[in-house]
């Protein structure tokens, strides 16, 4: 029998329905803790075996491996911070770093944010001569725009110089996201690396001993422990309404398909699934916009490629961009750098190369085996040494793991709100709830922030 329908059963009768979380990732597992503090009965519903959504850990060659870089800031929110720490310190611990970030600019590997030596050897005197004067043009208080602005590479340009965001945000935005900062809105350059608050200077890293994972394993444990059902390979397919309210969540298991009557229900997942589920729904994988033709809530896929290499590998930062469209790795990851106490004295190196792709291109085409030459092909421009040995390799692939703030997305957002928000009982949390482009410290604040009116509802 469906674990679901076990649930399901306990409902009947309309008495003590929970509260059902789509989503056992960080944002999911906060909104869950959340809402047993307010003693509300709780069922997690993921697909995905494990918890942790993205902010998963993998499990490689007998050690955990996060998925791409995974940092968790010392300087993020204090709240955030002090819970995360709480999670880690229970889960084995962590070790703190000093990040070193590398970039590959022009094809050539240097420091990040590139000092002046690296920005003489990318682009020459005279280039470096240009991007000065560009930045410099750029602090002066009469060029300060009184509008604000609209676009990332208005923001971006009034932050950094024309000339600066050329070179390096360009390139950047077109292999991450899929188009150029013009066809960005403002709101995504505020959460670009080197604008965002707490960037300039030592930036401490927190990495937990035994992988990002184990810090949301140790949540969902507490959980659990309080009272929670957390039911893994379980997949939301569908929602019923009565009255004007979500009534019931379908969800497939191993054991079939069943429906659990809610009392409300607080989602992840991505806006357009939620409205696809819903009466009178789109049938696209975007949500539509007011207006045909118009934009979509567009999201990226990720594909990852780990890569288990003899010795250690020459390239020491935490992890190298790639601000060069001539390369189709966009990031690679030293996991060794994360977890220097960890790997001391290891013999062997995994690095992760990472490529970002719109889940139709060539890239989505190639076999994991083709996706694994490519990453090896290119180790060398990231500052890897020419001739490591590669023993072993893993691919995986992340659809729709990217929310891509576009131009026009916030309108886009306020039609789906509108529609969305007309269900008294049905909450959006966490990075692809909101369609932004958040890290675990903004799930954890997102996961709490549900409203009092839904803590309350009669059960
Ligand atoms: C390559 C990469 C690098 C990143 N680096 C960082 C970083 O350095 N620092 C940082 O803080 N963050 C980073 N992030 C972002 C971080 O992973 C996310 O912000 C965080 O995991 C979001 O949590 P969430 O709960 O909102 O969503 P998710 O983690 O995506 O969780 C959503 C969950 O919903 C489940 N789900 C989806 N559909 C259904 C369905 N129909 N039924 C049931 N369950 C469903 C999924 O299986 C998943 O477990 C990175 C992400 C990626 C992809």
């Amino acid at each position: 029998m469906s674990a679901t329908v076990v649930e399901a059963r306990s409902g009947r009768g309309g008495e003590d329905r929970p509260v059902v979380v789509i989503g056992a990732g960080p944002a999911g597992l906060a909104a869950a803790e959340h809402l047993l503090d307010a003693g509300v009965r709780v069922v997690v519903l993921d697909g995905a075996p494990q918890v942790g959504g993205l902010s998963r850990s993998v499990q490689l060659w007998g050690e955990p491996y996060d998925l791409g870089p995974h940092s968790f800031y010392s300087s993020s929110h204090p709240e955030s911070v002090r819970r995360w720490l709480d999670l880690a310190g229970a889960a084995g611990g962590l070790e703190r770093t000093v990040a070193r970030r590398g970039a590959v600019w022009r094809g050539r590997a240097v420091a990040f944010p590139p000092g002046p030596r690296d920005v003489l050897r990318a682009v020459g005197p005279a280039g470096a001569l240009a991007l000065a004067a560009s930045r410099s043009a750029a602090r002066l208080p009469a060029r300060r725009a009184d509008a604000p602005p609209r676009t990332a590479h208005d923001a971006l340009v009034a932050r950094h110089g024309r000339a600066v965001v050329e070179e390096l945000f360009v390139p950047y935005c077109r292999k991450y996201l899929g188009v150029g900062p013009q066809q960005l809105s403002a709101a995504f350059a505020d959460k670009l690396l080197g604008t965002r608050a707490g960037f300039s200077g030592p930036v401490e890293l927190l990495t937990p001993a035994r992988g990002t994972g184990a810090v949301w394993e140790e949540l969902a444990r507490r959980l659990r422990e309080r009272g929670a059902r957390i039911l893994l390979g379980t997949t939301v397919t569908g929602l019923d309404t009565e009255d004007g309210r979500i009534s019931a969540v379908t969800a497939r298991d191993a054991g079939g398909e069943s429906t659990l009557p809610v009392r409300a229900v607080v989602s992840s997942v991505p806006p357009p699934l939620l409205l696809r589920w819903l009466p009178g729904a789109a049938t696209s994988r975007t949500a539509p916009a007011p207006g045909a033709g118009g934009p979509a809530l567009r999201s990226r896929d990720t594909y990852l490629v780990h890569l288990l290499v003899e010795g250690e590998v020459g390239q020491q930062a935490h992890y190298v961009t790639a601000y060069d469209e001539s390369l189709r790795v966009g990031r690679l990851t030293n996991t060794r750098a994360w977890r220097p106490q960890r790997f001391a004295g290891a013999p062997r190196t995994v690095l992760c190369a990472e490529f970002w792709s719109s889940g139709e291109d060539d890239l989505a085409a190639r076999s994991d085996s083709e996706l694994a030459q490519l990453a090896v092909a290119e180790l060398p421009a990231f500052g890897v040494d020419r001739g490591v040995r590669v023993v072993d390799c893993d691919v995986l692939r992340l659809p729709r793991s990217v929310p891509v703030l576009s131009l026009g997305h916030e309108a886009v957002l306020a039609g789906v709100d509108e529609r969305l928000d007309a269900y008294p009982n049905l909450v959006r949390v966490g990075r692809h709830g909101r369609h932004d482009w958040d890290g675990q410290e903004d799930s954890l604040l997102t996961g709490r922030s549900i409203g009092a009116h839904v803590l309350a509802l009669p059960a």
